[in-house]
């Protein structure tokens, strides 16, 4: 047995297959684990060391009796993501914009002046009111008092509440109306101001105050005033109750933070700014592409952020800051849930971002290191094989039903790799910045989620509805049926269907908005960074000029993203599939596989 190994070190993923060279070739076993550090450091050699180990032992052997490791050529290509807001909405006076407490009670629109509690008793009018009630005042007196009211023909159209007992009080009262509650802030509530509190069945959202002409009906606005009120009512949109208070002086403003100037340096150099959103640097970039390098106006967010990815990298790979260049970026407008200044209820407001991934390629990964470590380490020759695009070619070749000419598209985590190799074998590559991490930021950073490992199980699963402690309903409306008890701690939750476990989703968001903020991560990145990368390997640039397609790497595993990017191709008359490498193991393991066809292949003087 003459057995060779090639190791694949991703930027997430170490990949190790491994062959019998004395069998013609046959591949006998292959493996995978975490990278170890960033790609292209000594740190790697941890992880290379533990796949390998993981291979040996399921052919009950040890490593050092390999005849040769190939490492790839690691294209020196680090991904890196940030993100700025470019929005900021502040509230002057008192304005206030709702929220979503818990426990809002009753339902429907009420629409009056506020009012304290205490001062219901000397009211005679038949004015309407909104009623106020502080957290000093307990339910029942709460209750009572306003049904005294209710009984002197006092015109109470909704309440305002500082406690978190909208329900209990609203169980009490001889006639419904609309409670929020939970306002903080509630001695800032301005009185004798005309006030709006709504609140939508339960599953449902507010209609009246989340719409622009909602709000002008309810405050008898003009269309010029009605322009103003835009960011209030777009705060409002998905809750289940808010409250709005008109005051003379009261504004809610959105403002545009200057969030600093990118400077994209290639065939010319374009400034433009982060506030103009993805569109504007997206179309900046073709205008300056191919690209040299980008940094960022000096003493700006953006430019800290540049810099701060240049000195990463730099220390990283042991290399003068001068030498790293950014040579793609790949911007994509967002949202980020941020406390609303001023506001009553410690509000949120979802602000627009830019979130940005950049590509760095440095002058060469220092893989001669890594490949003498693992040399040390292991006893086993160590070669560095081809480059990484070609290898994964060659890999994916073995797909069945596939040939040349092709384009693949690896699919990993930091970078989109893309080559295309046409009929005699030539191969033209590219790297495109942002993939399955920035897919995986956008998923939290949208959710509002603390926790990274949980962004991405949204990402990799589906979601379900527990309805009974015997069934769920999955987000396409399936149902699945147990014999078991699920756990009680589940009933009633939105959960993550894993294959082995079902993970409650910590947050207060419906299976749908969940569902729409993960597809569209999905599409903001992976389709515009396939179509660009397609543009870029097709012969004359012309997409239709392209037959066959091959998904391959982490992401083309997605339950979703590969049916993606075949819809979007379908529409110029290109075939994509998910590659199956050698047959048997799906997307994963291209390069790994590459590499020993191609040190086999020179073994007997063929071509790569
Ligand atoms: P690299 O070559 O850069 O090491 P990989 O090819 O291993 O990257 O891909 C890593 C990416 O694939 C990560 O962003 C990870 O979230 C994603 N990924 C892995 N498995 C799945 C899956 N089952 N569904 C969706 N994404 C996945
Ligand atoms: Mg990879």
């Amino acid at each position: 047995m003459k057995l060779v190994a090639g190791v694949d070190i991703g930027n997430s993923t170490t990949e190790v297959a491994i062959a019998d060279f004395d069998d013609n070739l046959k591949f006998v076993v292959s493996s995978m684990v975490k990278t170890t550090g960033i790609k292209g450091t000594t740190d790697n050699v941890a992880g290379v060391l533990i796949a390998l180990k993981e291979a040996c032992d399921s052919i009950h052997m040890s490593v050092d009796k390999l005849h040769t490791i190939c490492i790839n050529e690691a294209t020196p290509v680090i991904g890196d993501v940030a993100m700025e807001t470019i929005t900021e909405t502040i509230i002057t006076e008192s304005t206030m914009i709702g929220h979503n407490p818990d426990t809002p009670g009753g339902i429907g629109v009420g629409i009056g002046r506020t009012v304290f509690l205490d001062e219901l008793e000397y009211l005679h009018s038949n004015d309407d009111v909104i009623c106020i009630i502080p957290k000093s005042v307990d339910f029942e007196t709460a209750a009572k008092k306003l049904n005294e009211a209710f009984k002197k023909n006092i015109e109470i159209t909704g309440a305002v509440i500082q406690g978190d007992d909208g329900v209990i009080i609203s169980n009490r009262l001889d006639k419904k109306i609309p409670i929020v509650d939970e306002v903080a802030y509630i001695d800032k509530v301005p009185i004798g101001m005309l006030a709006a509190v709504e609140v939508a069945a339960p599953g449902k959202t507010i209609k009246v105050l989340s719409n622009p002409y909602g709000l002008a009906t309810v405050f008898k606005l003009s269309p010029d005033e009605t322009k103003h009120i835009i960011p209030i009512s777009r705060a409002l949109i998905g809750n289940r109750s808010a409250v709005v208070i008109r005051t003379p002086e009261g504004d809610v403003k959105e403002r545009v933070i200057p969030a600093g100037k990118l400077i994209l340096m290639g065939t010319k150099q374009k400034k433009v700014g982060v506030e103009e959103g993805s569109s504007s640097i997206m179309n900046s970039l073709s205008e300056v592409w191919p690209l040299k390098d980008v940094s960022g106006e000096a003493g700006t967010n953006v430019g800290g952020m540049i810099e701060r990815v240049r000195q990463v990298m730099g220390e990283l790979t042991d290399q003068n800051i001068e030498n790293i260049k950014i040579q793609d970026i790949l911007a994509v407008d967002t949202f980020i849930p941020q406390k609303v200044q001023g506001g009553l209820a410690g509000e949120f407001a979802l602000e627009n971002a830019v979130a940005l991934a950049a590509m760095v390629k440095t002058s060469k990964l220092p893989m001669e290191t890594i490949a003498k470590k693992l040399q040390a380490e292991t006893n086993v020759q160590v070669l560095i094989g081809g480059v990484e695009a070609n290898m994964a070619v060659l890999g994916a070749l073995t797909t069945p039903g596939s040939d040349k000419p092709l384009v693949i598209l690896d699919i990993g985590g930091g970078s989109t790799d893309s080559a295309y190799i046409n009929k005699n074998g030539e191969v033209k590559s590219i790297h495109h910045a942002g993939a399955g991490e920035m897919v995986t930021m956008l998923i939290k950073s949208e959710l509002g989620l603390e926790d990274y490992n949980l962004a991405e199980d949204i990402k990799k699963n589906a979601l379900a509805k527990v309805e009974s402690l015997f069934n769920i309903r999955y987000e396409d409306g399936s149902v699945c049926f147990f014999q078991q008890p699920l756990d009680a701690s589940l009933f009633a939750r939105n959960v993550i269907v894993k294959e082995d476990e079902m993970l409650p989703v910590p947050t207060k968001h419906s299976i749908e908005k969940i569902r729409v903020v993960r597809r569209e991560a999905k599409k903001k990145v992976f389709v515009t960074n396939v179509i660009r990368a397609l543009k870029d390997i097709a012969p004359n640039n012309d997409l239709r000029s392209i037959d066959f397609v091959v998904l391959v790497g982490g992401s083309a595993l997605d339950f979703e993203i590969p049916e993606m990017i075949s819809d979007e191709l379908s529409h110029y008359g290109v075939v994509c599939g998910s590659g199956n490498i050698r047959g048997t193991e799906g997307p994963r393991n291209a390069v790994a596989t590459g590499l020993v066809i191609s040190y086999y292949n020179s073994l007997r003087g063929k071509e790569i």
